[in-house]
């Protein structure tokens, strides 16, 4: 039987490299695949294989790693191709690496986390001064997110730092604000770049989205699906899942991201109904120069 691990732990690391040899041999001697990246900030991967090359793989990180959470998922090998071991400036991207700050208990000066039950005693405290701040890229927000969030334009993580200086969320500094991500490790870093920007009272959802649909589904404050970055491309809590996204085409309901037809020029993931996506005249952004390949090659 096979398995997935994700995991992510904020700490200081004098050696990254070394830390990096160390994983990529661990890895290589237990037969297991993914992708891990080491940072003086922490460690942040995802590996697949075997479920006794997954818990010998747990017993040793955590020697170094200690406590270090790991969530066991569904997959195996197979869901990667190969293993990559790499050292990064950062372990998630937001261009911030001399600002973070990380010790033995991880990021210094972040928000407050919050458990999903915590988070609905939140909202039943304060209410409607409850903001939800979307802290991923916006396209994953077209398809699910926490009822009336506020959804940052973001094509990446970079984005966050031009986007919170820009002065459109200062109406939010005085507010409670919770942020929240896939699993969790975005917040980390966003919700201490938010802090050190005047916002006052920031909360991050513990575990994030992943955790809150496992323990409330969709009976909570989440709406629709959620973006997952494998081959499955999103997934449901259960199949009473709100449809949030429609086809760029025909306005149709859909939570399929298709790449733009026109991919030598155009990068852009779009979403389309089944039937704009497999005609080639309709399986295009909608851009102008976009339409015009999309015409040519119908
Ligand atoms: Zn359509
Ligand atoms: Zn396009």
């Amino acid at each position: 039987m096979s398995k997935i691990l994700l995991y992510y732990q904020f700490r200081p690391i004098a050696d990254p490299r070394a830390v990096m040899l160390w994983q990529r041999d661990l890895c290589e001697s237990l037969g297991l695949t993914g992708r891990i990246l080491v940072s003086k900030h922490g460690i942040n991967g995802t590996v697949g294989g075997p479920m006794s090359a997954c818990k010998r793989y747990v017993r040793k990180t955590r020697e170094y790693f200690k406590g270090m959470e790991f969530k066991w998922s569904e997959g195996g090998a197979e869901d990667f191709p190969k293993l990559s071991v790499k050292v990064r400036d950062e372990i998630v991207a937001f261009g911030a690496p001399d600002e973070l700050k990380v010790d033995e208990n991880g990021v210094v000066g972040g928000g407050t986390h919050v458990k999903p039950e915590e988070l609905h005693e939140l909202v039943e405290k304060r209410g409607d001064d409850v903001v939800f701040f979307d802290g991923r890229n916006a396209l994953e927000a077209q398809i699910g997110k926490f009822k009336n969030a506020v959804v940052p334009e973001t094509n990446t993580t970079h984005d966050f730092i031009t986007e919170l200086e820009s002065g459109k969320y200062d109406w939010m500094k005085d507010k409670p604000v919770v942020s929240y991500c896939t699993g969790g490790i975005r917040c980390e870093v966003l919700s201490s770049l938010m802090i050190n920007r005047g916002f006052k009272e920031v909360y991050q959802l513990d575990g994030g989205i992943v955790r809150y649909g496992e323990k409330y589904g969709n009976k909570g404050l989440w709406e629709g699906s959620l973006y997952v970055f494998d081959r499955r491309m999103h997934m449901e809590f259960g199949e009473d899942a709100a449809q949030l996204g429609h086809c760029v085409q025909c306005d149709a309901p859909t939570n399929t991201f298709h790449n733009c037809v026109n991919e030598d020029d155009c990068r852009r993931q779009i979403l389309l109904c089944d039937d704009c996506a497999s005609d080639a005249s309709t399986a295009h952004c909608g851009g102008t120069v976009c339409a015009e390949v999309a015409a040519e090659q119908a």
